[in-house]
Parts: structure tokens; sequence; C-alpha cells
């Protein structure tokens, strides 16, 4: 391909909202047939709200919410913002956190109010010996079993709460992904969530259960774009997340969301600048084009 053509390619990427890093980027976009998409802030908006707090006997709605309203103060993860912005509402001022640890794909946890405190992966307490007693447990199964992600809430010693969490597909997302299998692309879904509410969230936006990869840590995202690889695949990732910063750059082609964070950009050969799905297959159909008037 001539320079100037890659220029004009290049010009034409940013009318239509996407930002290209460089000409050459343009000759991997057209070579791509898999494209992963993260789903958190991604497929979702990544704007969370805090629908309702369960909790176990002898704990208060308040107790819960400002304990894990603390933590996720000091987290920069979208469900942190939902819960942190409840809490600050319901309970005023959140305490100070001592010993604040972030565990990224699983949650959070540090002292507050002298209780040693973790949110995050009903899983992540499970093995810090805090499983969900039976009536938080199916809260958090009816939680996900609709598509709502379930923060599990616990502290001195016991799981005590559960926070029922919920995201909206992005209104452009089942479009973008038609748009994409139209090019001929595989279109994944991949998410450190967990597998129901992947599940429903594929379901609604026409990405079949084959193609979902859930309950997936963040160092592992950059394995799974490697073994699609492997398979021979040319693989683009979409992704908003300092937790996709590095399975970006481990794909042949990274496109972050422009509404992401800063990470995520710099990781991306391309950015989405209005964090609209639908430019993706704009730029591969783009790249197409600009390549094959060039021949
Ligand atoms: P995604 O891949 O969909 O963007 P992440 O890898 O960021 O999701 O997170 C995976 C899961 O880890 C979340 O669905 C949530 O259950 C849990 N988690 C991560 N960070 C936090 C946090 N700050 N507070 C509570 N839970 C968290
Ligand atoms: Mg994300």
């Amino acid at each position: 391909a001539t320079p100037t053509a890659l220029m004009v390619g290049t010009g034409r990427g940013a009318q239509l909202g996407v930002l290209i890093k460089g000409p050459e980027v343009l000759e991997t976009t057209r070579r791509v047939d898999t494209v992963v998409l993260d789903k958190t802030g991604t497929v979702t908006t990544g704007r969370m709200t805090l629908l309702a707090v369960h909790t176990a006997e002898g704990v208060t709605e308040h107790e819960a919410l400002r304990l894990a309203g603390a933590l996720e103060h000091a987290s920069e993860h979208p469900i942190a913002a939902a819960v942190a912005a409840a809490a600050a509402e319901r309970t005023g001022t959140p305490p100070a956190v001592q010993d604040f640890e972030s565990l990224p794909g699983l949650g959070v946890q540090g002292v507050v109010d002298g209780h040693r405190v973790v949110a995050g992966r009903a899983d992540l307490l499970a093995e810090r010996a805090q499983p969900l007693p039976p009536a938080l447990a199916e809260a958090r199964r009816a939680a996900e079993a609709t598509g709502r992600t379930a923060v599990a809430v616990g502290w001195d010693g016991a799981a005590r709460a559960v926070l029922e969490i919920a995201d909206a597909v992005r209104p452009t997302s089942a479009e973008a992904i038609a748009g994409l299998r139209t090019l001929g692309l595989t279109p994944m879904l991949l998410t450190g969530d967990n597998t129901a509410v992947a599940a429903a969230v594929a379901a609604e936006v026409g990405i079949p259960p084959e193609h979902v990869v859930a309950e997936v840590l963040p160092e592992q995202k950059v394995d799974i774009v490697r073994r699609l690889q492997d398979e021979g695949k040319v693989v683009a990732m979409v992704g908003d997340g300092v937790n996709d910063a590095a399975a970006l750059a481990q794909a042949d082609l990274g496109l972050a969301m422009g509404t992401g964070t800063d990470a995520a950009i710099e990781a991306a050969d391309l950015t989405l600048v209005r964090g609209d799905l639908r430019a993706a297959a704009d730029a591969i159909r783009l790249s197409r084009r600009t390549l094959a008037t060039i021949k």
C-alpha cells in the first residue's frame, strides 16, 4: 500500500470516530478474523448501579454499605464506583481505610473501622474461609441468573452481605456485533465476571454460548488471545480497562474504547473515540476498502 493511500484511510478513520495510531495499523486491521470483546465497559456501558443489598442475619444494610463503600471508594473499578456512590448517598462520608489492597479481577480488601473487610467475587471470599451462608448464596444465584453482578462482602471472618449491581448493555452493541459477523468475523465475549452474567449479556447481543469465555483473571485474558493466535486466528481485542491492557497489546490489533482507561488507550492500536462499538466494524471495513483501492 502506498503511504498516501494509507494516510487517506487514516484521515477517513478520524471522521468515523476511529483514532488510528499509525497508517501501518490498517494493514493488520484488514487481516483480522476474530474479534474478542471485553464485557464490562465495552459491550456494556460499565456505568453500574446498586440495585439491592442483601444481608446476613443481624447485619444492617447501613453497616454493609458503609464498610463496602469505604473500600470501594479507593478502587477504580466500575463496580466500585456504583457501590461507593450508593454508600456515600445513604451512609455519608466514608470512613478511612488502612492496608487497602486491590486484587485485580477479584475484588478489594482493607481495614475499615477496625474490621478486616473484603468485597468482590464470592469465590474470593470462599478462599478466605468466608463462604456465603445459604440465604446470601440464593440471593447471589438469583441476581446472576438475570445478568446482574453479585458482590460478596465479608468482615471479621464471615461473609455478611451480597450487593446486587446492574450494568446496561450499550444500545449499539447488538448492531455492532451483527456488523462484525456480516464482515465474516467471529465475535467472542471475554470477561472476568461470572458465567451466568456473561451468558445473559451474550444472549442479549447475539453471541452464541460457545464463543463466551467467563471468569477469566486479568492475566489470563492475554493467554486466551495467545491461544487463539496459536490456532492461527488473527485476533482483534476490544477493551476498556486497566485489566485489558496486556491483552490489547498481545492481540494482532488492539482497540480501546475512548470512554476507557488511559492504560487501555495507550496499549491499543486504535481508539473508538465515541465509545461506540459500531466503529470497530467501520474501521475494519475502511481498512479493507482503503487497501483494496491500492492494489
Ligand atoms: P471484566 O472483565 O468484565 O471487565 P473484571 O476482570 O474487571 O471484569 O472483574 C471481574 C470480577 O471481579 C467482577 O465481575 C467482580 O465480580 C470482581 N471485582 C473486580 N473488581 C472489583 C471491585 N473493586 N469490587 C468488587 N468486585 C470486584
Ligand atoms: Mg472492562
